[in-house]
């Protein structure tokens, strides 16, 4: 056994109520003047948790969007000169949180994330920002949070089509972590328990949105699938899911619904250890099976034509999927993509692939 692992500097506060220690985190920091994100959404939700900063709070800023336009990022980052800030306290999901990091990315000023979806960005360096229609993405550690508060009792107002999605969109993060070639053991053991505390949360979830114990769970399986990604280089199912959102404009968490079972299938014989722990951690046989039976009992969508993808780009994504080079398992081929992409447009249920 070889392996290299390098434990991040994230301070991570969890559990229901510990929004309410926002004050102390920013005080630990020594922070006077941070400004708070979110979506316009989200703004009273963000209005609330910066109350108990009194004087350190210099104001909310509400118009993070989706995939982080650089004249957004420029105009938050403006504001923030502006007002003064030393800091930036990210509440919402990928999208505010993708907000703070662009800005950290130009300022060098540390963010505290406070999480409410599933997508585990808070716990990743990595960073995306959207001109003329293309996402670029690198990884900064300037950009990972310093400090992460994760209280499942702002998750409770997921809505179940916003949920499900969202928590795979975590899944994956996890079984490409398990198949990561510089995933060291621990990062998989992480990702594995993420596979097990999400696989049983969500369908809970998005039942009984109400229940605390189990949005709990799947937050706990959100922190552990975000520090798998933070640590591993991902595959085939990100970059995929990565080109097939900024390129054809198809939302995101539902991209990597409906992919994830395919790429699980795509890889399974090439890296049948992973996928036989993600389904252990699932209790089944099946994991790729498995995997599309979830999104199907989340009621989340399952095929890439219910989405806004059209038949006529599919080849053009087998091009682009091949672009550029990335590691993966499996090795790459223009027809093995081809027909991947095929079956993720008409949402087949990936055949019995046991391992
Ligand atoms: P999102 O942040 O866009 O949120 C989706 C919607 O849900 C928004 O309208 C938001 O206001 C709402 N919402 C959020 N929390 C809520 C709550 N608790 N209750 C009710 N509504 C709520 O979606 P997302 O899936 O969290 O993030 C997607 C973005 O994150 C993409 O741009 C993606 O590229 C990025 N991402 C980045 C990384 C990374 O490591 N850099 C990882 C995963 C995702």
């Amino acid at each position: 056994m070889r392996f290299i692992h390098e434990s991040m500097p994230v301070r991570v506060v969890f559990g229901a109520g510990s929004s309410t220690h926002l004050a102390n985190e920013v005080a630990r920091l020594g922070l006077q003047r941070v400004l708070a994100l979110s979506t316009p959404r989200k703004h009273s939700l963000a209005e609330r948790v910066v109350e108990a900063l009194g004087d350190r709070a210099a104001g909310v800023y509400a118009h993070a969007v989706m995939h982080v336009p650089v004249a957004s990022a420029e105009a938050a980052c403006a504001e923030a000169a502006r007002l003064e800030c030393d800091g930036y306290v990210a509440i919402g999901g990928g999208s505010t949180i993708g907000l703070a990091k662009a800005m950290a990315l130009a300022s060098g000023l540390p963010i505290i994330a406070i999480p409410t979806t599933y997508s585990g960005s808070e716990m990743t360096s990595i960073w995306g920002l959207t001109a003329d229609g293309e996402k670029r993405t690198g990884r900064d550690e300037r950009v990972r949070p310093k400090v992460v508060i994760y209280d499942p009792e702002l998750t409770l107002s997921l809505p179940p089509a916003v949920a499900g999605p969202s928590g795979i969109n975590a899944l994956a993060h996890c079984v490409e972590a398990l198949y990561a070639a510089d995933a060291s053991p621990i990062t998989k053991l992480m990702a594995e328990e993420g596979v097990r505390a999400l696989s049983r949360s969500l369908p809970v979830v998005v039942r009984e949105p109400e229940n605390l114990e189990e949005r709990t769970l799947a937050l706990y399986g959100a922190w552990l699938a975000g520090a798998a990604l933070g640590a591993a280089t991902p595959g085939l199912h990100h970059k995929l899911c990565h080109m097939l959102g900024g390129s054809f404009n198809l939302p995101h968490a539902e991209v990597h619904t409906i992919i994830l079972p395919h790429v699980a299938a795509y890889n399974a014989p090439a890296a049948p250890d992973a996928l036989a722990r993600v389904a252990q951690a699932m209790g089944v046989a099946d994991a790729p099976a498995a995997l599309f039976d979830l999104a199907v009992r989340l009621g989340a969508p399952t095929a890439l034509r219910d989405i806004g993808m059209r038949s006529e780009n599919l080849d053009h994504a087998a091009d682009l999927a091949l672009r550029s080079s990335y590691p993966n398992p499996a090795p790459l081929t223009r027809d093995g993509i081809r027909q991947l992409l095929d079956d993720a447009y008409h949402g087949r249920r990936p055949k019995g692939i046991s391992v």
